[in-house]
């Protein structure tokens, strides 16, 4: 069989491989189910409790309490940047509140707009969203309807490293790109959500955890499907729920709890992984020139550019021989882009550096 490469892919990404071994041996029976995940109903005994589970390992690894229901959706985030205005928006006067430090936030901003009326907090532009803003100096609304940030910008690797506190404005976070990375305060956020293809499974299932409180502002007249309360009041399952990729997210769950031992550990592992990487950009800065400022850099995509194309075609062919791949930035940012999900490995990590050294001391 061909070997594993070490996978850089900023989404769909890296899973545990603990995770792809158990699919693999459960794959044709389910225990106690005698048939796959993809076959039984997502009324059975056995895809209730898969569920309940996911559920309640979520909540525990978060800390999710009574405040606060777990959901899980499809559509993706892209179908929550909609969802979001349309339950919390939609019929009010107060503003959604903006903070764009990315190209994501920047894709949620127009569809709020389309149902409410929406305010720019701050538009990271003018340095092409290299920086977070200092949000003491932002002037949130006590009132807004919500204020809305991307926790982690997956593009251009800029990441707020802790939880905001936006007082009584509800805080609305897009964490697609580092869901589960470390701990949270739960109490902060009024709803977080985060497509699982990134660090907590593969594509297909959305989290989605909000306020039960907020469940109050969905309006009736909203398409079933697209009502949180409505979904809320379904447990997740008004239509049939993607199983497959609930399961998946369950047994990542399951991995972060049992193998890795929790968030806290989580998220040490992914302080010292980036550590290693973000070293070597400090040491040769001529060479490899990061680009989110470095008090604002993520602990999951790695992002920095060469001073020619030509040493970038180099350095994406030597990786590449090396077993190193999908290293190529986005195109709005270039260079290069090493996302280090929670499930990428300190080895996958230590290779990249011993690479990006040698390759420093040849070009340097
Ligand atoms: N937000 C962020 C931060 C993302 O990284 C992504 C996916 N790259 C999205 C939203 C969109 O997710 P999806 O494709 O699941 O709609």
């Amino acid at each position: 069989a061909q070997e594993r490469i070490f996978n850089f892919s900023a989404g769909p990404a890296v899973l545990p491989v603990p995770v792809l071994e158990r699919i693999r041996d459960e794959m044709l029976c389910l225990p106690g189910a005698g048939a796959s995940i993809m076959e039984i109903s997502h009324r059975s005994k056995q895809f209730i409790a898969i569920h309940e589970q996911a559920k309640a390992r979520l909540a525990r690894l978060l800390n999710v309490g009574a405040d606060h229901e777990i959901l899980f959706l499809q559509g993706g985030a892209r179908l929550q940047f909609s969802m979001i205005p349309m339950n919390l928006l939609q019929g009010r006067e107060q503003p959604a509140q903006y903070i764009l430090t990315g190209s994501w936030g920047k894709s949620a901003l127009p569809e709020a707009q389309k149902v409410g009326p929406v305010e720019v907090l701050f538009d990271g532009k003018e340095t092409n969203y290299d920086r977070l803003p200092d949000i003491s100096k932002l002037a949130i609304k006590p009132d807004a309807s919500y204020v809305h940030i991307t926790s982690n910008e997956t593009i251009q690797g800029v990441q707020f490293p802790a939880d905001l506190d936006t007082g009584t404005a509800p805080l609305v976070c897009d964490s697609s790109s580092d869901f589960l990375y470390r701990p949270y305060n739960m109490d902060r956020y009024g709803l977080l959500y985060a497509c699982a293809q990134k660090n907590a499974g593969p594509a297909g299932v959305t989290v989605v955890i909000l306020k039960k409180e907020l469940l109050e502002r969905s309006s009736a007249e909203l398409p079933g499907y697209l009502n949180y309360a409505n979904q809320a009041a379904a447990d997740s399952m008004w239509n049939t729920p993607p199983t497959f990729a609930v399961y998946v997210l369950g047994l990542v769950t399951e991995w972060l709890e049992d193998t890795v031992g929790g968030l806290e550990k989580m998220h040490a592992l992914n302080q010292s992984k980036a550590k290693v990487l973000y070293d070597i950009l400090d040491q040769n800065p001529e060479l490899y020139m990061g680009h989110a400022r470095k008090q604002d850099r993520s602990l999951m995509n790695v992002t920095f550019r060469f001073p020619s194309e030509e040493i970038e075609k180099q350095f994406l062919a030597g990786a590449s021989a090396a077993g190193l791949e999908n290293l190529k930035g986005h195109r709005s940012v270039g260079g290069i882009r090493a996302s280090i999900y929670n499930a990428m490995p300190s080895e996958g990590v230590q290779a990249l550096a011993s690479f990006m050294t040698e390759f420093a001391q040849k070009h340097g």
